[in-house]
C-alpha cells in the first residue's frame, strides 16, 4: 500500500551502509512510501554517504547534488560517514534539508515520517526479494592509517544474537533465499558467547534460508572455527579478505597486523579446506612511501593469492587520518600507472579463475533477466556472476544448477541443467 509519497535512495561505500539504507527503505515502504529511481522525481531523497577517501566524499557530495537536481522540492536527508565527519560541507549544499550523523541512522525513517506523514493508502508493487544484507556488528578500533572509519564509527558493538536471528527468520518468511552477514568488522562478532563462526552456524539452521554469504572479513579474523563453519553446504564458498598491500613495510605503515607471507598462507589454508572457494579482495595503490619495489611485491602477492575479483583503488588523502600526515605522498600520475598495471593483472586472474570453472556445475541464485540478451543473471556460490540460458518459465529467486560453458573477458556463460 502506498501513501502517495515517493522516496529515492543513493548509497555510497560499504555493505554496512547498504544495509542501513535498506533498513530505512523497508521502514518507509511499510509506512507507504513508494520507492523510485534516483533519477525520478521524489518527495524525499536519502543519501547515505561514505568518507573512506576524499574521492568517496566528493562522490557523496556529487550524488547529493544530482538527487537535488532530479527532485528540487524534495526533503533531502543526508546521513553516513561523510555527514559524521564533515557535516558543514553537506549542509552548505543548496537544497539539503537535514544532515544526520551515524548515531541518528536508526531514527531516519521516523524523522521522515514525522515530517511528511503517511496518507491514503494505494496499491504498490512489491519488491523482488532474493538476497538480503543483515548488519550484525558496527565500529572498528584498528585505526588503519588510511581509514577514517574508527573516527566515524567509534567503539565495537555486536547486535544481540536474538535480535539478529529474529530479523533473519522474518527475512526467510518474506521469501529471501540468501543472507549476507555484514559488519564493519564482521569477524569480531561477539554476543552472549556467540562468535562469528557460531553466528554462521546458527543462521545455517534457519529454514527457508538457502545460502549464507559473508561480507568483508579481515585476514586476522578468519579463524579455524570460521573455516570449519563454512563447510556447511548452505555457506557460500566465498571470502572477501582485504589485502590492501603485498609489501610488508607498507602493511606496517598502514597498521595492518599481518605480513604478505601470513596472508598467502591463510589463502592457501582456506583453499585447501574449502576447494573452489572464491577469494576476493581490496588493494590500495600508491599509499604514502610505496616504492616501485613495494608495488612489485603487491603484484606478486596478488598473483600468488589468485584472487577471483579485486577492488583496487588509488590512495587519496583522508584528512584526520595518520596517513594524511605522512611524507612520501605518491604523485597522481604514478598512482594511475600502477593502478592500470594492477587492474591488468587482476582482470587476468579473474578470467583464469572463471575459466577453471568451465565444464563444472555450480549453484546460481537467479536474480534477474538481462534486458539485452534475455539471459538470466545471478551469482554462483563462489561469487562469479553468470549469464544463464534457462528453460522458458524460469523464475527469479531460485537457486538452480548451472553448467559453466564459457568464460570470456566480457562475461561468464552457463546453461541450466
Ligand atoms: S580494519 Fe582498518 S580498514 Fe577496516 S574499518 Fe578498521 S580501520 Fe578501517
Amino acid at each position: 500500500m502506498n501513501n502517495g509519497l515517493k522516496a529515492s535512495y543513493v548509497t555510497l561505500g560499504c555493505k554496512v551502509n547498504r544495509y542501513e539504507t535498506e533498513a530505512v527503505r523497508a521502514k518507509l515502504e511499510a509506512a507507504g512510501f513508494e520507492t523510485v529511481r534516483p533519477t525520478e522525481k521524489a518527495d524525499v531523497c536519502v543519501v547515505n554517504t561514505c568518507a573512506v577517501t576524499a574521492t568517496a566524499e566528493a562522490k557523496s557530495r556529487a550524488a547529493v547534488r544530482k538527487l537535488i537536481s532530479a527532485s528540487p522540492d524534495a526533503l533531502v536527508v543526508v546521513c553516513g560517514c561523510s555527514a559524521e565527519i564533515n557535516p558543514q560541507d553537506l549542509t552548505d549544499i543548496k537544497g539539503v534539508s537535514l544532515v544526520l550523523g551515524n548515531d541518528k541512522k536508526p531514527d531516519i525513517a521516523d524523522i521522515i515520517i514525522a515530517k511528511l506523514g503517511a496518507r491514503d493508502p494505494l496499491k504498490v508493487k512489491p519488491r523482488l526479494r532474493t538476497r538480503a544484507a543483515v548488519k550484525v556488528q558496527d565500529g572498528c578500533d584498528n585505526f588503519c592509517a588510511y581509514c577514517i572509519i574508527p573516527y566515524a564509527r567509534r567503539g565495537m558493538t555486536s547486535r544481540p544474537i536474538g535480535e539478529v536471528m529474529a530479523e533473519i527468520e522474518s527475512l526467510a518468511a518474506a521469501g529471501y533465499k540468501e543472507i549476507v552477514l555484514t559488519g564493519i568488522r564482521l569477524g569480531s562478532y561477539d554476543d552472549s558467547g556467540v562468535d562469528t563462526a557460531g553466528l554462521v552456524r546458527k543462521v545455517c539452521g534457519v529454514p527457508g534460508i538457502e545460502r549464507i554469504r559473508m561480507s568483508s572479513i579481515e585476514p586476522w579474523e578468519v579463524t579455524d572455527g570460521l573455516i570449519g563453519a563454512m563447510k556447511h553446504p548452505k555457506v557460500c564458498r566465498h571470502l572477501h579478505i582485504p589485502l590492501q598491500s603485498g609489501s610488508d613495510s607498507v602493511l606496517e605503515q598502514m597498521n595492518r597486523p599481518y605480513t604478505s607471507a601470513e596472508f598467502l598462507s591463510l589463502a592457501e589454508k582456506v583453499r585447501r579446506e574449502i576447494p573452489e572457494i572464491g577469494i576476493t579482495t581490496d588493494i590500495i595503490v600508491g599509499f604514502p612511501g610505496e616504492s616501485e619495489d613495494d608495488f612489485a611485491d603487491t603484484l606478486r602477492t596478488a598473483e600468488a593469492a589468485g584472487f577471483s575479483r579485486t577492488h583496487s583503488f588509488r590512495y587519496s588523502i583522508r584528512k584526520g587520518t595518520a596517513a594524511a600526515e605522512m611524507t612520501g605522498q605518491i604523485p597522481e600520475g604514478v598512482k594511475k600507472e600502477r593502478a592500470a598495471r594492477l587492474n591488468d593483472l587482476t582482470d587476468s586472474l579473474s578470467l583464469e579463475f572463471a575459466r577453471k570453472m568451465t565444464g563444472k556445475t555450480h549453484p546460481v541464485l537467479i536474480e534477474r533477466f538481462d534486458a539485452e540478451t534475455g539471459l538470466a543473471r545471478g551469482f554462483t556460490d563462489n561469487y562469479v556472476e553468470v549469464y544463464v540460458e534457462t528453460p522458458p518459465g524460469t523464475k527469479t529467486n531460485r537457486i538452480i544448477d548451472v553448467e559453466i560453458a564459457e568464460a570470456t573477458a566480457e562475461r561468464v556463460l552457463g546453461k541450466a541443467k
